[in-house]
């Protein structure tokens, strides 16, 4: 059985700088991460530039400096993995957190490395940072499940000539589109909204609408796509028409949510509205002793809480810990 003080779940960069803070207090927590270091920036779109400039995602106060004006995945990836390393942060990678139970005067969590051989650490406190980049929201229609739908996208070269449905208008949505007309591929987007989303980077929205414009993207508001088959989908409009387009790939971009199970496992309260509670001002939840941070906190569909955000709450549970140790 391991002993530790304070046991962080996720090593995204919340958690990351959560363990930071955590340090500046004298404790010495203990990460628990079930791939590596900010996996879900790993996984983001290869060629994908952040929306915030690098400044606004520093963690632990040490500088990101960047050579275009937003950082890359891959200067995100060396910025995170540098500070972790940098600080000595404790890091027991490829192990997963499968359950937190209170026992005692804390908790006890039980993981399984990626070998299947599985561990029980107690903690006094835990801070659950897991994200909701695993959980994709899922549209519910049929043909979801085909192995032409993905939920995630990479990079645009496999869709070189095909005829490509990007269900969505957020950034990913829009990003992809581009990626994917430059190599070639036939780009219809779907989005249930009659305009562009405003969080749309706003340097990024003329060439999508002059590549509109020109017919070489096209784009269908109002719309969503009601059923995927091997060669076609089917779209309906506001008025409930329907049409067929076809179709070689889905990209269902359409947002991510944290694991609520998790916590609810946990006895952490869900409020009516379905997100978690907690105390603003210390991120503790309804269990004394679990906290949160990150974007696992988020109230509205994952949005409003991000990097640039969520770095700050591991100072407010270090406070807490602090002032609770006198
Ligand atoms: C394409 C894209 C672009 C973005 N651009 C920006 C931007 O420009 N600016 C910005 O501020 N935000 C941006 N975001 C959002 C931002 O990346 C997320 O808000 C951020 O990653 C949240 O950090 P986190 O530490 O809360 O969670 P995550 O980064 O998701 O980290 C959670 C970690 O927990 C681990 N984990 C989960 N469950 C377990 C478990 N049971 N046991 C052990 N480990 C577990 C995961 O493997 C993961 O490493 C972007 C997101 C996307 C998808």
């Amino acid at each position: 059985m391991h002993q530790e003080q304070v046991i962080i779940i996720g090593a995204g960069p919340c958690g990351l700088s959560a363990a930071i803070e955590l340090q500046r207090m004298g404790l010495d927590p203990l990460i628990i991460e079930k791939r590596n270091i900010v996996h879900s920036i790993s996984q983001y779109p290869v060629y994908m530039q952040f929306f915030s400039s690098p400044e606004l995602l520093e963690i632990g106060s040490i500088p990101f400096t960047t050579a275009q004006e937003k950082p890359s995945r891959l200067e995100a990836l060396n910025y995170y993995r540098t500070v972790a390393l940098r600080h000595n942060l404790r890091i027991r990678a490829y192990e997963t957190v499968l359950g937190i139970e209170s026992a005692g005067n804390g908790f006890e969590l039980r993981t399984e490395n990626r070998f299947g051989e599985p561990s029980v650490f107690q903690a006094h406190n835990v801070v659950v940072a897991t994200g909701y980049f695993d959980q994709p929201n899922m549209i519910g229609i049929p043909g979801e499940e085909m192995e032409k739908v993905s939920h995630f996208f990479r990079e645009a070269h496999p869709y070189t000539g095909m005829e490509v449905a990007i269900i969505g208008g957020s950034n990913s949505a829009i990003d992809a589109a581009l990626e994917l007309e430059r190599v070639g591929a036939r780009v219809t987007v779907v989005y249930r909204g009659e305009n562009y989303s405003r969080s749309i980077k706003p340097w990024v929205l003329p060439t999508f609408e002059s590549k509109v414009a020109k017919g070489l993207i096209r784009m269908q508001f109002a719309s969503r796509v009601v059923e995927i088959a091997q060669r076609e989908v089917v779209i309906e409009d506001l008025s409930g028409t329907r049409s067929s387009l076809p179709n070689d790939f889905v990209l269902a971009l359409t947002g991510f949510h944290p694991d609520r199970e998790f916590l609810t496992h946990a006895g952490c309260a869900i409020e009516p509205e379905g997100y978690p509670f907690f105390h603003e001002e210390t991120m503790e939840t309804n269990v004394p002793g679990i906290y949160l941070a990150g974007v696992v906190a988020s109230r509205h569909e994952a949005n409003e809480i991000f990097i640039e955000t969520g770095r700050f709450h591991g100072r407010k549970i270090a406070e807490h810990l602090a002032s609770r140790r006198g």
